[in-house]
């Protein structure tokens, strides 16, 4: 056989998924990211940094009381950076802090958290980094680190936001460190009710992009506590409140040309998929192990659509 006639009867890999809709994968540890990256995902759409953070054993309010900042922002830059590499072109959007009190309980600083009676509702994302604005600041010098090294592809998601003050003041912070927020990429986390509520109000705040945070968006719609097996049965993403809520954010962001997307679980579940691009969510953002089977939902997802669209004209 000549070499010609051998390559003609090697198999040829299957051609990549290329869909519309963005498909994106969450990432929770720099070790992932090679992992991440090798799905062929179209950027990141969620990079948790709470493990990288509780992997340093010590809590960031103990860096500050110490005066070594420099180290937590080194460490969590060579975390950031890890993930930004193996995705480079592609859009990374981190997370800024979302763990609560009790997760950081048992790190060096931990005896300086807060007590709460229920810290799933109290002094986490956003509402923390903007009361604890040292915590935000030290994040913002590893972002800024980032930028100023050409990570362009770097964008911030603000957790658990639930008015547009604290996305505008979180900016606002952002610019008084020296950060050219209007050049950069900023959005937050759909999972608070009021936040869906009135995204209307957040498009107009200049968000450039949300994320349905659904694991947190699910339980205070319904009021069922996520981590509650007990009343398991009852945390149902496909309530018709959740899904009005959802729906509804949707159509607003692609009138108002804002990318939105989604990063919680559901984001891996094919039939939610199949609804969302339905919807016409821009993007979503699924678990590592779920990209395969969600890419090929989207892309049939999307066929169907235009297949629809075709038979309705003729
Ligand atoms: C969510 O709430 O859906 C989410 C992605 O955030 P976490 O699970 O980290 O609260
Ligand atoms: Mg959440």
């Amino acid at each position: 056989v000549s070499a010609a006639g051998a390559a003609a009867t090697t198999a040829v890999a299957a051609a990549p998924i290329i869909t519309a809709t963005s498909v994106k994968v969450n990432v929770s540890m720099p070790e992932a990211a090679a992992r991440a990256a090798a799905t062929g995902a179209d950027g990141v759409g969620l990079l948790r940094i709470e493990h990288l953070i509780i992997g340093m054993n010590k809590t960031p309010g103990w860096y500050i009381k110490n005066n070594k900042e420099e180290e937590f922002i080194s460490e969590l830059y060579n975390g950031i950076k890890t993930v930004l590499d193996a995705f480079r072109g592609k859009p990374v959007w981190v997370r800024t802090i979302d763990s609560p009190t009790d997760e950081f309980r048992n790190m060096a600083g931990g005896e300086n958290e807060p007590d709460e009676h229920n810290p799933m509702l109290g002094f986490r994302g956003i509402r923390r980094d903007l009361r604890q604005i040292d915590q935000l600041r030290i994040q913002a010098a590893c972002f800024k680190r980032l930028w100023d090294a050409g990570y362009d592809n770097l964008g911030i998601m603000f957790p658990l936001v639930q008015h547009p003050r604290e996305f505008i003041a979180a900016k606002e912070a952002f610019r008084s460190w020296g950060i050219d927020v209007d050049n950069r990429v900023l959005g937050i986390m759909v999972e608070v009710p009021a936040s869906a509520i009135i995204i209307d109000e957040f498009i107009k705040a200049g968000i450039n992009f949300c994320s349905f945070g659904t694991n947190d968006l699910v339980q205070y719609t319904l009021a069922v506590d996520r981590n509650n097996g007990l009343i398991g049965d009852m945390y149902e993403p496909e309530h018709p409140a959740v899904m009005r809520l959802i729906a509804s954010c949707i159509e607003q962001c692609r009138e108002a040309g804002v990318e939105c997307s989604i990063c919680g679980q559901a984001g891996s579940d094919p039939k939610f998929v199949k609804w969302l691009v339905n919807q016409g969510i821009a993007s979503v953002s699924s678990n590592i192990d779920a990209i395969q089977k969600i890419r090929e939902t989207v892309a049939k997802t999307e066929r169907q659509i235009l297949l629809n669209a075709a038979l309705k004209k003729n």
